[in-house]
């Protein structure tokens, strides 16, 4: 990756999806992050909390099966000047509430409303 930004990208980290997914070990995601933190862009990031909350609170529907299906559902729905917050809160909430194998729902602000389409976890 060194030798590719020094070699292809004059030692700059480039702002393109197409140019940072072209350095090895950067696929969409970390390109999302790096498009999102260093260079402010509206980009959203689905890793495995974004994911997992987007699908437990019915954010997105079912057939949203991969991650960049999710990406494209959340993107057209929240608005563009919310996005980076969005992920955020959606990440954050993801890790500490809704987590994987036990999400903490007595302790979660959207029990009365959340579908709770959980798979395979267990409620508080
Ligand atoms: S109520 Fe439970 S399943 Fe729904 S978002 Fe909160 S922690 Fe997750």
């Amino acid at each position: 990756m060194a030798r590719m930004l020094t070699e292809r990208f004059n030692g700059e980290v480039p702002s393109t999806p197409e140019e940072l997914t072209q350095l090895p070990g950067v696929g969409r995601k970390t390109a999302n992050v790096i498009q999102a933190v260093w260079f402010g862009k509206p980009t959203l990031a689905v890793d495995t909390h974004v994911y997992r909350v987007s699908h437990r609170m019915g954010l997105v529907p079912k057939d949203a099966n991969t991650p960049r299906k999710v990406e494209d559902y959340l993107m057209k729905n929240i608005p563009l000047g919310e996005v980076s917050s969005a992920h955020h809160w959606i990440l954050l909430h993801g890790r500490y509430i809704c987590k994987s194998a036990r999400p903490l729902c007595s302790k979660c602000p959207f029990d009365d409303f959340c579908p709770k389409l959980l798979e395979n976890s267990k409620l508080d």
